[in-house]
Parts: structure tokens; C-alpha cells; sequence
């Protein structure tokens, strides 16, 4: 068995310039050569799990197969793979300082100073080298996320400097991705911010092998030399990464310029022929679809689009299998809640619609009143996890009659809690990690619209909820005309939906099917709604 390589991946100048989309396309281009390939994202925040921070924050929290709570680079890093990676991808300060403190506790270090330099270090380390271990990658791609130059990010720098002096050059691999603005004034493009970060990075002791410039614009002859001579690098080290419409792009762009052969080189790999064909089919029919759908997307977080990232993705996957493109119109609902805007005006021009997932009593109304409107006018909706479960509490307040019913998260005296926490879900005392989360079987209904769209009786979908639609009202909402369209092995309902004599397109999830959309394995509640969206 050969040793795993690895590529450090750091960023430059500041956060958010797509350095996750180049750690993304990195993979999957190792992988279109025929390499086996992982992906981990380090955050040096101190949080043990993304979990428990706001969307606002950070953008969504993507949950993995084994129902880690992630960064959402770690979503990127799937779609791209088009391969499940586990909650051991994503690597946090947190969880490193958790075990060293633990086992220090526990006598481990019997005798010595506990210090960030070894015994940080190693913990890094030895982390990195589990998951290779255990996945058997011959490449390791590692995205160290913040800036070079963050206190935070020290550690996690020193580990990979380490891990070149003692595996050797050719296997361990540096790819620094940093931004060169333009001008607005001049309209020049500016080189100084990425050679400050690339001293800061040597200062540290890394020299990069491969510098990514990211810029508004395609980076200029005359740049890409003052770089390279700056980095100590040659110009083919260097490498644009201009803004695109799509972030399927970026491997193309990146392919086009000879990165991941130079990156191969490196490595002392040899380099193959990439079969890329699908996915240039895939990127040819995203930007080549130019028939609009109007999808109205009711949440809470709708100020970040980031929130909501991988079903912006799901859309974006199942429009190119439907042949539309989505336009999100995006409705906050607690400005719906607040009467800031009506419903009508912001729902009426749409073709569908999905209703976000979220947590707490803020905008829930928002999104009920949105729901009332969505199913009285026959516009498709797809209700995901909280959507579901308000689409249900809707259902039992106008069909069923049941004045003030409610989910208890939302009015814990409700007269009717329709959602609810199940008994030994009330005694959780702990936020972190205590939801329901990740991939579990669900069993479909034959004959209802979700078991059409997935084709099959058993499927497994990814979690993250702590509520559920109360068991002691399935029998009413039945009566009632409500289809359950799938069950967990307990009992507990999975999906529902209208009949489609009914209404052309209403139906929910409780789980989350977009963690499991792929460019070109789209997920099958999302190719239904857009299908329906578009059918009128
Ligand atoms: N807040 C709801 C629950 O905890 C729904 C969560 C979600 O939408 N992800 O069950």
C-alpha cells in the first residue's frame, strides 16, 4: 500500500475568497486521474462542532452520513467528491484541546509540561494521520480555514510544517490561495496583498509550491510573473481564479491551467489523463438552461444566503435534470410574521416554493401564514425538517380545526401539540450534538408522489432535528386527507404530503435530502418540486 500525500491548503489576505471550492476542486480533480482522494476542513475556532453556532455565523451546518455536524465546506467537498466523507473531516480547535486536556486528566502525559508545541501538534497530527489511516487515501487534501497570520490558525500551520520536514517533500504539498483586488479607481489589478500573505506564510516556515489568485478578473500576464518572482515560484506555479457564475467551474478554470498536473508533480504522483467529461456536461447544461422557474425560499436566515447553501445546490442540481434554472426569491419570514410584507405580494408571481428548515419560535408564524397561502393557491411547495413540521401544524389549525395547535418548541401549552419532543427526548440537558442527526432508514409508501420520485421502498436521508410530528395525531391528520408518505423504523413520520388530485405539488421531509445532492445524482424531492414548478 502506498503512503498518503498530502496538500495543505491555506488562505491569504482574508476569509470567504472560495478557498473551500478550491480545496473542492483540488479533490476532485486528484480524483478524475483515477486517485483515491479525501478532504478535510480544519477550523481553528473553538467550538468541539459547528453545531452550535448561528447560521448567521458561519452559513449553514451540513451534516454528514454519520451525523457529524460540519462546516459547510465540508458540503462542497462531497458535491465535488461525489463521495460521503465523515464527521472526522472536519477538524476543530476545540475537539483537539477536548482530547489533550482529557487525556492529560487522565495521566497520559504523566511527568511533563502540556504544551501546544508537541503536544498540540502531535494530537493534529496524529488526527490527519487517522483518517488517512482509515479511508486509505493516496491523497490527503487538508483546508486549513481562517487567514495565515491568525493566532487561532498557528497551531494547525505548525503541524503541517512539521509534517513536511518529517514525511519529505514530495509528500506533503502547499497550495496557498490568496486575493489580489482590482482597483475600482484605476481598474488595476493589485499584487501586494498576495505577496504580504505569501511572506507571512514563509514566516511561519512554509514556502507554498502552488499560489491560487483569486481576483474579480482573470489574472494579467504582468501579475502572474510579479507574483511568481515575489513567491519565489514559477509562473506556471501560479494559477487565476477569477470570479465565475458557478462554482462548478472552478476545476475547469483551474484544469485549464495545468494546476493539478503541477500539483502531481509535486507529489512525485504520476500524472494521468482527468476524465472530467460528465462534469463539463453538467456545467455545459447548468449555464446553457435559461427557461426561469421562481422558487420563493421562506426562512429566517434569508439575510445569509449562505444558510442555506446545499439547498441552493439541490435546486441548482435538480434544475439541470428538469432543464430550468431557478431564480430564488428569497421571503424572511419574520418580516411575514411582522406584517412588514404580505404574503401575496412576494407569493403570488412565484412557481414554487420550499419552506426552510430552522429552529425556534422567531418567524415560525411567518412561515405558517406563508404555508396557509402556498397550499389555499396551489403553488408546488416542498417543506424541509421545520417546513414539515409547520406545514403539518398549518394543516391541523385550518383543515382539522384545531385552534392555536402547535409544534411545543414553539408554544410549549399549546392545546394541541402536533409536533413534539418524544419522551426521552425531554430529559437532553446538552445542546451540542444532542439532536437527531444523520442518515437513517426510512421506509416509503407506495403510491404516494415521494415514493414515485425516489423509485424505491427503503432510502436513507440525513437528519437534524430534535422535534417530531406527534404520533397521538397521525390517526386525525389522515382522516383529514394528510398522506404519510414515509415512516422511520419506530413509527415516526418521515414525510407527507396532499393528495395530488388536490393540490399539484405539496409535500414535506422531515429529513434533508439536499445533504445528499450531487451534481449529477440530484435529489429527488427537489427534481419534484422543480418539475411541478414548472408543469403549469
Ligand atoms: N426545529 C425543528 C426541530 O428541532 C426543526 C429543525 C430543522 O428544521 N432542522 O425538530
Amino acid at each position: 500500500m502506498t503512503e498518503t500525500k498530502y496538500v495543505f491548503i491555506t488562505g491569504g489576505v482574508m476569509s470567504g475568497i472560495g478557498k473551500g471550492i478550491v480545496s473542492a476542486s483540488t479533490g476532485l480533480l486528484l480524483k478524475s486521474r483515477g486517485y483515491k482522494v479525501g478532504i478535510v476542513k480544519v477550523d481553528p475556532y473553538l467550538n468541539v462542532d459547528a453545531g452550535t453556532m448561528n447560521p448567521y455565523a458561519h452559513g449553514e451546518v451540513y451534516v454528514t452520513e454519520d451525523g457529524g455536524e460540519t462546516d459547510l465546506d465540508l458540503g462542497h467537498y462531497e458535491r465535488f467528491l461525489g463521495e460521503n466523507l465523515s464527521r472526522k473531516h472536519n477538524i476543530t480547535t476545540g475537539q483537539v484541546y477536548l482530547s489533550v486536556i482529557n487525556k492529560e486528566r487522565k495521566g497520559e502525559y504523566l511527568g511533563k509540561t502540556v504544551q501546544i508545541i508537541p503536544h498540540v501538534t502531535d494530537e493534529i497530527k496524529q488526527r490527519l494521520f487517522s483518517v488517512a489511516r482509515e479511508t486509505g487515501v493516496d491523497v490527503l487534501v487538508v483546508e486549513i480555514g481562517g487567514t495565515v497570520g491568525d493566532i487561532e490558525g498557528l497551531p494547525f500551520l505548525e503541524a503541517a510544517r512539521q509534517m513536511y520536514v518529517e514525511l519529505g517533500s514530495g509528500n506533503v504539498a502547499f497550495v496557498h490561495v490568496a486575493l489580489a483586488p482590482v482597483l475600482s479607481t484605476t481598474g488595476e489589478q493589485k499584487t501586494k496583498p498576495v505577496q504580504h500573505s505569501v511572506y507571512e506564510l514563509r514566516r511561519i516556515g512554509i514556502q507554498p509550491n502552488i499560489l491560487v489568485v483569486r481576483s474579480p478578473r482573470p489574472l494579467e500576464a504582468e501579475a502572474r510573473q510579479k507574483i511568481a518572482l515575489f513567491a519565489n515560484l514559477s509562473p506556471a506555479d501560479v494559477i487565476g481564479d477569477h470570479d465565475v457564475d458557478y462554482v462548478y467551474e472552478v476545476p475547469l478554470l483551474l484544469e485549464s491551467q495545468g494546476y493539478a498536473s503541477r500539483l502531481i508533480s509535486k507529489l512525485g504522483l504520476q500524472d494521468r489523463e482527468p476524465d472530467l467529461e460528465s462534469w463539463k456536461l453538467f456545467v455545459d447544461r447548468l449555464k446553457g438552461t435559461d427557461k426561469v422557474v421562481h422558487i420563493a425560499m421562506v426562512g429566517k436566515y434569508t439575510k445569509l444566503k449562505d444558510s442555506y447553501l446545499s439547498i441552493v445546490e439541490a435546486l441548482r442540481h435538480a434544475g439541470v435534470t428538469v432543464g430550468v434554472k431557478p431564480n430564488l426569491v428569497w421571503v424572511e419570514a419574520t418580516d411575514v410574521e411582522e406584517g412588514k410584507i404580505k404574503v401575496e405580494d412576494v407569493l403570488s408571481t412565484v412557481d414554487g416554493a420550499v419552506i426552510l428548515p430552522g429552529f425556534g419560535k422567531r418567524g415560525a408564524e411567518g412561515k405558517v401564514k406563508a404555508i396557509r397561502y402556498l397550499r389555499e393557491s396551489n403553488i408546488p411547495t416542498l417543506g424541509i425538517c421545520f417546513g414539515l413540521q409547520l406545514s403539518v401544524v398549518e394543516f391541523a389549525r385550518d383543515v382539522i380545526g384545531l385552534e392555536n395547535a402547535n409544534s411545543t418548541e414553539i408554544d410549549p401549552s399549546t392545546p394541541h401539540p402536533v409536533v413534539d419532543l418524544l419522551p426521552w427526548e425531554r430529559d437532553v440537558n446538552e445542546m451540542g450534538g444532542t439532536l437527531r442527526l444523520g442518515a437513517s432508514e426510512i421506509r416509503l409508501v407506495k403510491g404516494t408522489q415521494l415514493y414515485d420520485l425516489y423509485g424505491r421502498d427503503v432510502i436513507y436521508e440525513r437528519h437534524r432535528h430534535r422535534y417530531e410530528v406527534n404520533p397521538k395525531y397521525v390517526d386525525r391528520l389522515v382522516e383529514a386527507g394528510l398522506i404519510i408518505s414515509a415512516w422511520n423504523p419506530q413509527g415516526l413520520v418521515e414525510g407527507a404530503e396532499l393528495p395530488h388530485k388536490e393540490h399539484r405539488f405539496f409535500l414535506g421531509t422531515q429529513a434533508h435530502p439536499e445533504f445528499k445532492s450531487r451534481p449529477l445524482a440530484p435529489s429527488p424531492p427537489y427534481v419534484g418540486l422543480l418539475r411541478a414548478s414548472t408543469s403549469r
